[in-house]
């Protein structure tokens, strides 16, 4: 799809976590595109054993932000407020996923990995 829209270049690249079905693909898109930014929980040593993302940038000379949670991020225009867990979850490794509210303008997304139950509580 990226090559599709003619992208060559990506400001940045957030991992939820570091399973391989979310980062599995990361050294792919590290050899096909200039990233400027790789974005990871801070707060999550559990998933990234199975993805060495830090070790992936490093060789390709990509910049690591390590998310604390509470950041506001300018994603050019648009506001990235980022959620993380207070602490790690060893039992299941998707609970430490990173939770961005995406605005732009008027409109907002939520992009997450908590399962639903979990997820409900956010909004409650
Ligand atoms: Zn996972």
């Amino acid at each position: 799809m990226l090559q599709k829209k003619g992208v060559k270049e990506l400001e940045g690249i957030f991992l939820s976590h570091g399973h391989k079905d979310h980062a599995g693909n990361l050294e792919m898109l590290l050899q096909e595109y200039s990233v400027k930014k790789l974005y990871l929980s801070g707060k999550d040593d559990a998933s990234y054993k199975k993805t060495d993302a830090k070790a992936l940038a490093k060789e390709y000379d990509v910049s690591v932000t390590e998310l604390a949670g509470g950041e506001n991020l300018d994603l050019g225009g648009a506001i990235g407020e980022i959620w993380l867990p207070d602490k790690t979850n060893y039992e299941n490794e998707n609970n430490n996923s990173v939770v961005m509210r995406l605005a732009y303008g008027k409109t907002a997304w939520y992009r997450f990995y908590f399962r639903w139950k979990r997820s409900k509580c956010l909004f409650d």
